[in-house]
This record gives C-alpha cells, sequence and structure tokens, in this order.
C-alpha cells in the first residue's frame, strides 16, 4: 500500500494529470497526506513544534532513578499532535531525519548540563538515534561538537540504535561505533530481540547496554517463551560485560520477575510515563530526597 502511495506521490509531484487519474483516489488520499504531513514536518523545526518528554530508567538494585530517555513529540499546529510512529517513518524516509535528529541530540544534551549544573542527580540520558542519522556522514563529528557546545560530559549521553543499524556493512558501523566509543559516549541497542543482528556480529562490537524490546514484558510470568527470552537475553548481556535494562514496565509483577532474575534496569508506565522537561528535576529529587 506504502509503494503504492509512494508511485501516487511520485506522479503527483511530476504533475502528470493524465497518469494521475489512474491512481485510485484511495491512493491518492493516502499519498496527498503524506505529502501534507512532510510539508508540515519540514517547519516543524522552525516554528518551535517539536518538544522532548524525558522518561526516567529505574537501577533496580539502588531502587533509584538517575537516567532518562528523551522521547520526541510534535504538537503540530496544523495537524494537531503526533506520535513518534505517526512521523518518524516520514522523516526516515525524506531524510529529515537527519536535522531532526541533530535538534533532538542538541536539546537532549543542553538539558541534561542544565539538570547536572542544577545539582540534579542524573547519570545518564540517552537518546534515539536512528539508522539514517547514525550513517550519515559526519555522525561522530556532530555529536562531539554538540557535547563541545553544551558542556557536556560525554559518558553522560548514551545513544539508542536499532538493531536495523548493525545489519549494515560490518567495517563502516564498526568504524563509526569506533569514533563514538573515542569520544567517550555509551551505546546501547534499542529494541534488543525483535532484529536480526547476530550475535557474532554483536560481540565485536563496542556495545554497553542492551534495552530488551517491551514486546516480551508482554505476559512475562504465565509466557514460557517471553520469559525464556528475557532470561536468555539477560545472560547473554551479562556474559558479554553488558547492561540490560528491561522496557515497557507496567507492572509490578513484571518488575518483581525481572528483579529476581537479575535484570539491573528497568522503564516503563509503572515506574513513571515520559515527562515534560519542566517536571523531570521535581521528579528526580523527589525520588532522592
Ligand atoms: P522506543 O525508543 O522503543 O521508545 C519507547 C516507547 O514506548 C515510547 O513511545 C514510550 O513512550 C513507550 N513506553 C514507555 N513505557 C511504556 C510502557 O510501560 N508501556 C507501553 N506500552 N509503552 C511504553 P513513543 O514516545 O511514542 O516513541 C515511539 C518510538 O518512536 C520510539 O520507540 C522510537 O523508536 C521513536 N522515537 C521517539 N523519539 C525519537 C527520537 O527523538 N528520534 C528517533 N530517531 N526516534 C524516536
Ligand atoms: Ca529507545
Ligand atoms: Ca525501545
Ligand atoms: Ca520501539
Amino acid at each position: 500500500l506504502l509503494k503504492n502511495a509512494d508511485l501516487a506521490m511520485y506522479y503527483a509531484k511530476r504533475g502528470g494529470g493524465n497518469n494521475y487519474q489512474y491512481f485510485t483516489t484511495r491512493m491518492s488520499e493516502i499519498a496527498l497526506q503524506r505529502l501534507n504531513l512532510e510539508n508540515h514536518l519540514r517547519k516543524a523545526i522552525e516554528l518551535n513544534e517539536l518538544e522532548l518528554h524525558y522518561q526516567p530508567q529505574l537501577d533496580i538494585g539502588k531502587g533509584e532513578f538517575c537516567a532518562l530517555e528523551a522521547l520526541i513529540r510534535w504538537k503540530c499546529q496544523a495537524l494537531g499532535p503526533l506520535a513518534p510512529n505517526d512521523f518518524i517513518p516520514v522523516a526516515e524516509e525524506t531524510g529529515l531525519i537527519v536535522n531532526i535528529g541533530e535538534w533532538v541530540l542538541r536539546q537532549a544534551c543542553q538539558q541534561a548540563k542544565k539538570l547536572r549544573d542544577d545539582g540534579v542527580p542524573l547519570s545518564r540520558m540517552a537518546v534515539n538515534v536512528s539508522a539514517i542519522q547514525f550513517l550519515h556522514k559526519g555522525f561522530p563529528l556532530l555529536v562531539k561538537k554538540i557535547l563541545a557546545e553544551t558542556g557536556l560530559e560525554p559518558a553522560v549521553l548514551e545513544l539508542e540504535l536499532t538493531e536495523s543499524v548493525l545489519v549494515n556493512e560490518e567495517e563502516i558501523v564498526l568504524n563509526v561505533l569506533q569514533s563514538l566509543k573515542e569520544i567517550g559516549v555509551e551505546l546501547a541497542i534499542d529494541d534488543f530481540g525483535t532484529g536480526y543482528s547476530s550475535l557474532s556480529r554483536l560481540k565485536s562490537f563496542p556495545i554497553d547496554r542492551l534495552k530488551i524490546d517491551r514486546s516480551f514484558m508482554h505476559n512475562i510470568e504465565q509466557d514460557p517463551d517471553n520469559a525464556a527470552i528475557v532470561i536468555a537475553i539477560i545472560a547473554m548481556a551479562e556474559s558479554m560485560n553488558m547492561k540490560v535494562i528491561a522496557e515497557g514496565v507496567e507492572t509490578d509483577n513484571q518488575l518483581s520477575f525481572l528483579s529476581k532474575k537479575r535484570c539491573t534496569e528497568a522503564q516503563g508506565y509503572l515506574l513513571s510515563k515520559p515527562l515534560p522537561s519542566a517536571e523531570i528535576a521535581k521528579f528526580l529529587l523527589k525520588e532522592f530526597s
């Protein structure tokens, strides 16, 4: 369907009036909606419509929150509020993710620096990085520049990459990962267990943390498959000297399962939903007092 929509958009863009009539109304509707979204997204940064929310991550052993994941929000004046899953794919297909990703990185680093300067106990700020952004020329340099600009200690920044990053040409990926490690940032694999990255490859990459995909949290105490997968990922992380965090933790049962199985960190609605920037300092300070 998307492919057809792309085709329809191609003809629409080309202005080929005759060709256009061959496509169904539905397909052109989808194409126009997308085009509309794309046009608004192009202006979102200038119009100041993007915002980051921050979801706290719990160190299960210490019982302390000292990390955050930055999650983008788009309050589009024309289209209403949109969830990342509604516009990040369009941003990736159009390349707009490169600029948006840079904005996210800068904003998250500024926020982390400010919190730490204000005495808030924040040891890690995790930022999502799309494969396109990661493979874009000069990405490590950009990270270095933003860290210097904002004055944030590199070790505080963690980049969350999906397995789709790792399946690209090994030498290129390894090169970028190594440059990032030289800068001193942390690297995490997001949605771990849902992709197809080979384990031997994973072992050769300088990864600090695995994030267990939230789909495996579902019914974890009754579903033997999910339980087995989660236990295996925790063991694997340990044997490779990586940290491991479970995402999508919504119930006490899930948290106690994770704790029993020696998962070190957790994130999810049970602990906190993503918070607007004005509420984070209060949340982190309250948890510590
Ligand atoms: P993700 O990186 O896997 O982020 C986790 C998503 O799960 C977030 O959705 C978060 O709000 C949601 N979540 C957190 N705890 C729970 C829970 O207990 N239960 C459930 N059901 N969901 C939970 P969100 O914010 O809508 O983001 C969706 C996806 O959009 C992210 O998935 C990520 O892939 C992408 N995304 C978000 N912000 C950015 C960004 O700045 N850059 C890039 N490239 N992608 C982003
Ligand atoms: Ca993430
Ligand atoms: Ca995730
Ligand atoms: Ca996800």
